[in-house]
């Protein structure tokens, strides 16, 4: 590591803007929404993070410890996964970065090319580091390392549905022999009777490893006590390669504790809408809990898209004298045999895009007709959304519901002016998430 982590900060200018500190701590997440599921935990933890979407290709919007480069680098080739990664280790450590976390999901989602351990092994090679960990666990989200061994929920890995997913199924639940099979690096394991001894334990156990030839090692946790006694032990490592419940023992090694300012945004503007292209369970619950407190709703058809309507610049109009009394909802949610039908006559792929492209148009349109407290639902919906109203960084706020927080974001669709988001992925929240949403910024 170049610095010490905790060393006193200096100011520095950046571009034309106010003066930036150097950031503390450098993340790399293979996709979006893990992206901001680490972000929030940094956050919870008292970091002040931005998000930004691929490497930021001008100054930062706010003075943080922590940036996290959302990539969405999960499932392509992995020698393109490598090359992004290093672009964004490469402008981290331009502003300051001290520790580098390579961030990925909870259910350790690869293919036996990668691309956990390419990325990995370019990091490291990168930063001249010779030993680094891996651990997906995230207890708060059940998801458990025992013995190497990762479980969701109370089973392991490979029966947990996991199995059968379509880019990257997961068939051997016992992640020493999944990383090995993605790294020509040596992969070991430090199992919980170490952890649970502590950071010193943890400590001579990476020695050992070291001298045995080990590169990476796993690690069990099945607790956030197990992510709170393993945080010491990687203050002195280069790179931390984990899912996002690490991040929850990183931040006392660069001396910052948990505190509220860590989530403070801008006040918000007051006009606010829903926009919801997910289709999950819990969407469908959230949807019609909306529509029982009584607001205004609009339900978009997917089957008048594709017959030419300009749907967008009907909910558009819709809406456009409705925003000054409340929030508005518009959604093309849609249970399960609704949406089978409509793939049936559109083709699955092509009703996802066209709803997205509406969904997305609609977004941008409520922005400039002033909204300033957006909530969307649906992770490729959210996707689709942030590219619509020109969103390149996000200051991570409070969280509404585990796993999703207000975002504040300079959006080219607002003329640059300043937007309150939260973007929320399918099985997320409460069924009151759209109402709780904004009493949290109220
Ligand atoms: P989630 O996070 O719940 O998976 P996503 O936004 O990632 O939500 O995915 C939902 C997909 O379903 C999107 O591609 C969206 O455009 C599509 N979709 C939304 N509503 C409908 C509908 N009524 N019929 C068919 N497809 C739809």
């Amino acid at each position: 590591m170049s610095a010490a982590p905790g060393r006193p900060r200096q100011a520095r200018t950046e571009g034309e803007g106010p003066p930036v500190s150097p950031i503390r701590l450098g993340c790399i997440a293979d996709d979006f929404t893990g992206a901001t599921d680490l972000a929030n935990n940094l956050v919870r933890a008292g970091m002040r993070v931005v998000q930004t979407i691929g490497v930021p290709a001008g100054p930062l919007a706010a003075d943080v410890d922590v940036v996290v480069v959302a990539l969405k680098s999960r499932t392509i080739p992995a020698t393109e996964a490598v090359a992004q990664s290093l672009e964004a280790l490469a402008w981290l450590q331009a502003h300051g970065a001290q520790q580098i976390y390579f961030k990925y999901c909870s259910t350790f989602d690869s293919t036996a090319a990668g691309n956990i351990g390419p990325v990995t092994e370019a990091l490291m090679d990168a930063l001249d580091s010779d030993f680094t960990i891996a651990t997906p666990a995230f207890p708060d989200n059940k998801r458990t390392v025992f013995k190497g061994y990762l479980f969701v929920g109370d089973v392991l890995l490979d029966e947990s549905g996991m199995q059968n997913h379509p880019l990257t199924p997961m068939t051997d639940p016992n992640l020493v022999r999944v990383l090995q099979a993605q790294t020509k690096r040596k992969v070991g394991l430090i199992d919980h009777t170490v952890v649970a001894r502590g950071a010193n334990a943890v400590r001579g156990r990476i020695a050992e490893l070291r001298a045995d030839g080990v590169g990476i090692a796993i690690v069990d946790a099945v607790s956030n006590d197990d992510l709170l006694r393993l945080g010491p032990a990687l203050a002195a490592m280069p790179l931390v390669t984990a899912g996002s419940g690490v991040a929850i023992g990183l931040p006392a090694n660069f001396d910052i504790a948990p505190s509220l300012q860590a989530s403070a945004l801008p006040a918000p503007g007051r006009l606010q809408a829903v926009v919801s292209g997910s289709c999950s369970l819990a969407t469908n619950r959230q949807v019609q809990d909306f529509i029982r407190t009584g607001r205004p709703t609009l339900a978009v058809d997917p089957m008048r898209i594709a017959s030419g309507i300009d749907v967008a610049a009907e909910a558009l109009a819709w809406a456009a004298p409705l925003l000054a009394d409340g929030p508005v909802l518009i959604y093309s949610t849609a249970d399960a045999g609704a949406v089978k039908s409509v793939q049936g006559r559109l083709g699955v792929e092509e009703a996802g895009a066209l709803v997205e492209r509406t969904i997305a148009a609609i977004a941008r349109g409520l922005v400039q007709l002033g909204v300033r407290q957006l909530v969307v639902a649906g992770g490729e919906t959210s996707g689709a959304c942030v590219q619509a109203l020109g969103v390149t960084q996000m200051q991570i706020g409070p969280q509404i519901d585990p796993g999703v927080p207000w975002c504040h974001a300079q959006a080219e669709a607002a003329g640059g002016a300043g937007v309150h988001i939260a973007l929320k992925s399918g099985n997320f929240g409460a069924d009151d998430f759209f109402t709780k949403a904004f009493g949290v910024l109220a």
